[in-house]
């Protein structure tokens, strides 16, 4: 009789996936529930007026301007606080525990939104932010170690955990507002707290299966555990990186003069992690490390243009398809502007797999399928969505209204690119990090999309001086244009991963034994 093999409940897996996989999607889950949930709320409580005009009681009171100006802060800080997120797990706690820790903030800053007063308010977005700074990085950072290098199904585990994230805000989207509407405000905000809880228990309870993945290991060699205060001081002594880290400074005093304190404070913040970067760089051990970082740090370029574009969704077309579409569907009824805004979730859940079997079969065949490339192609498909938001704009030109058809379209296009290139370049992060700096790293990406957020408020906002014909187009040119440009130097940059990519293949439970992230 052959000899069976017991599993640990690490080692098990369902669907040819680690169950861990299915942990950390209910937990990521439930936190995109909270935040998408209570981010749809936000502006809609902000700018209602403090007496109140429906069973959605009190709101702020404050004008559309001064609500979108704390939003746009508010939606690119939560990434932001990914770095210092991250950080705290490489250096301090490790990924499991920041997860963890971060969960348990977030249930405290649902909770304290439930309040009705002004401290708790500001109080709950500040523990929100420092919640999902410490969440999102780490969790996205775990699933990566739930794979060895090489292994072919990490990138699919990316697109499942990706469905997560997508079932999670399709999910808040369809309920918040109806609980609102019913019972307040608050008790959107409460409900956002109550699926926070049911995150961390799922997270507590699916230990078993995380065993091997996020742990804190402390390095014994003092040589390669370098603090970030150490790398700071050898700033001084590096003229070259002085020299750079200076100009950038003197820069972001600049920008502060001429911008408001808000931008200045980031500025500062984005010259202090430049800095570190640097020496970071300068530190690792070998070049095949330093041509990885290299070539991760420029794919964040592709990052935040993604976003820059991709991001009208919620300010630019959200008030396109409220003002200038026809939303009336064969004259039966009046489709909700809010809806249009879960047609890229939905999209995601239906077509999420596919694509990733459509990558995975071009790998199998020995075609391209690098990570850099689908990135690339991921900014141009994207791209090419917003010429159905030039045909919109040239109808409404034209006739006063336009197809709910186009956005449809565009937004088919942003989700096939967004699936291009999000899942994907977060699996790449875990492949090419250097595992004493993986989080960081992934903090960094996602601080990038959160300043592709930013990028697309300002964008966006110019669209009242343009016009929608110019911005719209413009994005199209721009997006393809650096698409193809980034496909151009492909073979270079691919190089520079010094073929991460290109000996994945099937690999088993039996594998997977104590083995701690990417140990590149
Ligand atoms: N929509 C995705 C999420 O919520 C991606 C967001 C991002 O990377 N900024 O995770």
């Amino acid at each position: 009789m052959a000899a069976t093999t017991v599993l640990k409940p690490h080692q098990k897996e369902l669907f040819g996936q680690p169950i861990g996989l299915y942990i950390l999607f209910l937990t990521e889950m439930w936190e995109r529930f909270s935040y998408y949930g209570m981010r749809a709320l936000l502006v809609l409580y902000m700018t209602t007026s403090t007496l109140g005009d429906d069973a959605r009681g009190a709101g702020l009171g404050w004008t559309s301007k001064e609500a979108l100006a704390l939003y746009g802060w508010y939606t690119m800080l939560v990434y932001v606080m990914s770095i210092p997120g991250g950080m705290i797990a490489d250096k301090l706690i490790g990924q499991k525990k920041a997860v963890l820790f971060g969960a348990i903030i977030l249930c405290i800053g649902h909770g304290v939104l439930v309040m009705t007063d002004i401290w708790a308010f500001y109080t709950g977005l500040g523990l929100v932010i420092l919640g999902v700074g410490l969440l999102k990085p780490n969790i996205s950072t775990m699933v990566g170690g739930l794979y060895k290098q090489g292994d072919i199904r990490r990138d699919k585990g990316f697109s499942i955990f990706y469905i997560g994230i997508n079932l999670g805000s399709l999910l808040a989207t369809m309920i918040v507002g109806g609980v609102v509407a019913k019972w307040g405000w608050h008790a959107g905000f409460g409900l956002a707290g109550i699926v926070m809880l049911l995150g961390l228990i799922n997270y507590i309870a699916g230990q078993k299966y995380l065993t091997q993945v996020g742990n804190f290991v402390p390095s014994t060699n003092d040589e390669n555990d370098v603090s970030y205060g150490k790398l700071y001081s050898r700033l001084f002594t590096s003229p070259k990186q002085l020299l750079y880290a200076g100009a950038l400074l003197i820069a972001s005093i600049v920008g502060w003069y001429f911008m408001d304190w808000g931008y200045g404070m980031l500025f500062l913040f984005l010259t202090a992690i430049a800095a570190l970067l640097m020496m970071i760089y300068k530190e690792l051990e070998t070049q095949v490390y330093k041509d990885r970082f290299m070539v991760l740090l420029l794919s964040f370029i592709m990052v935040i243009i993604f976003w820059g574009a991709f991001e009208q969704a919620g300010g630019l077309m959200n008030l396109y398809t409220d003002t200038k579409t026809d939303r009336n569907l064969f004259g039966w009824f009046e489709i909700p502007t809010v809806m249009y805004q879960s047609l890229n979730a939905g999209f995601i859940i239906l077509f999420a797999t596919l694509v990733a079997s459509i990558w995975a079969k071009r790998k199998l065949k020995g075609k391209e399928a690098s990570s850099l490339f689908k990135m690339a192609l991921g900014i141009i498909i994207m791209g090419f969505g917003f010429l159905f938001m030039v045909f919109a704009a040239m109808q409404f030109e034209k006739s006063g209204t336009s197809s709910m058809i186009w956005l449809v379209l565009a937004y088919f296009f942003h989700t096939i690119g967004e699936l291009c290139i999000s899942p994907v370049a977060l699996s790449f992060i875990t492949k090419l990090a250097p595992a004493k700096y993986a989080s960081l790293m992934m903090g960094v990406y996602f601080a990038a999309t959160g300043l592709g957020n930013k990028v697309a408020g300002i964008v966006g906002e110019s669209a009242s001086e343009f016009g929608e014909l110019t911005i719209f187009s413009g994005i199209v040119i721009f997006t393809v244009i650096v698409g193809i440009l980034f496909i151009m130097i492909l073979k270079p940059l691919k190089r520079l991963t010094h073929g991460v990519e290109e000996s994945e293949r099937m690999m088993h439970s039996d594998e997977t034994e104590g083995f701690e992230l990417a140990d590149n």
